[in-house]
């Protein structure tokens, strides 16, 4: 029987109309603007999020510290959680190519900052102080449960940013899951922030690529710093041929993956050893925290490969289990099978 993965929603492979969409696109130079099927995407992209302007780049964390670039220059400060993939995942790259200091504050358990102590970690005009430029969120938020940021929320940091004259980013690698999770158009999430990050290889199922959306002018920007992080790719037509077809025919099945999710999540709720909250699974992302008492997370973890379930170790004591399009309901009732062996 074929190993149900679900280490992550990157492993996701293109459908058969990606396939045929990239055997058959119009190509160009890109790096001229000359791709006609890249233009096609990143119009769409830039219209679907209500942005003036996109632009594709290789990665989701390409797509992150071009962002970081565009927005803040050496030594100056952005505002982020400490649970923030930016923060974690991403090998400090905005510090480490572009001199840009990280000021963290706490992520609630759902994502979100608190407000006021964002509002205070802002910086005084003081000659000892980093300059603050920018706050970055993430939606969904991976490390906080694949939680959904809403429109308000992020009105009011877009509001609290534009009092103290800064500008807000958004990791939005699943904001298409978030849309369908709160149930609204993608351009309500994106319309409070200055910038956007999505990408088209996770729950999307395109083999490569994210997109940033913005202003013309930030885009203009953006482009620069993608060519010299050597994101400039020639004839990216066929990557973005894929990431078309992703957008028109991907967003509308992710709900299927949020209810996969949850009854993952619930029927590991009545595990012995596994601890989780399913209310708290609102997307396609699943922790699971083990009995500390038991065995560690690496063990568990090989015992499910052997088992034929694959699952990602997130820390000593819990992994994750993440949905996706490869995912149906007969693999959520054998990998819950899996586990039950293991884990009750
Ligand atoms: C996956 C991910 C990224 C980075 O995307 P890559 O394409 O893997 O570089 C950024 N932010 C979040 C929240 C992610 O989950």
């Amino acid at each position: 029987m074929h190993p149900i993965d679900l280490r992550s929603d990157t492993v996701t492979l293109p459908t058969e109309a990606m396939r045929r969409a990239m055997a058959t696109a119009e190509l160009g130079d890109d790096v001229f603007g000359e791709d006609p099927t890249v233009v096609r995407l990143e119009t769409l992209a830039a219209e679907m999020t209500g942005k003036e302007a996109a632009m594709l780049v290789p990665s989701g964390t390409m797509a992150n510290l071009i962002c970081l670039l565009t927005h803040c220059g050496r030594g100056e400060e952005v505002i982020l959680g400490d649970q923030a993939h930016i923060f974690y995942y991403e090998q400090g790259g905005s510090a480490a190519v572009g001199g840009i200091h990280p000021r963290t504050v706490p992520n609630h358990p759902d994502g979100t900052l608190d407000l006021t102590a964002v509002r205070d970690s802002i910086r005084a005009d003081d000659p000892h102080f980093p300059r603050t430029r920018l706050i970055a969120v993430e939606n969904t938020h991976n490390r906080c449960s694949g939680t959904p940021l809403e429109a308000a929320y992020l009105q009011a940091v877009a509001d609290l940013a534009a009092e103290h004259g800064l500008r807000v980013h958004m990791d939005g690698a699943r904001i298409f899951n978030a849309a369908a999770a709160l149930d609204v158009p993608v351009a309500d999430l994106a319309g409070p922030v200055d910038s956007l990050s999505f990408c088209l290889s996770k729950g999307l199922s395109a083999p490569v690529g994210s997109l940033v959306c913005g202003r013309e002018t930030f885009i203009r920007k953006a482009r620069r710093n993608r060519k010299v992080l050597g994101g400039g790719m020639r004839q990216a037509g066929v990557i973005a041929a894929a990431g078309i077809v992703a957008l028109q025919e991907m967003t509308g099945r992710l709900v299927d993956d949020h209810r996969y999710a949850r009854r993952l999540a619930e029927g590991l709720s009545a595990m012995r050893r596994a601890r989780i909250d399913p209310e708290r699974i609102r997307t396609n992302i699943v922790y699971v925290n083990l009995d500390p008492e038991g065995r560690p997370a690496a063990e568990i973890v090989a015992r499910l490969t052997d088992a034929g379930v694959r699952v990602g170790a997130t820390g000593p004591y819990q992994f994750r289990a993440v949905t996706h399009y490869g995912i149906r309901q007969e693999d959520i009732d054998r990998a819950l099978k899996a586990f039950a062996l293991i884990l009750d």
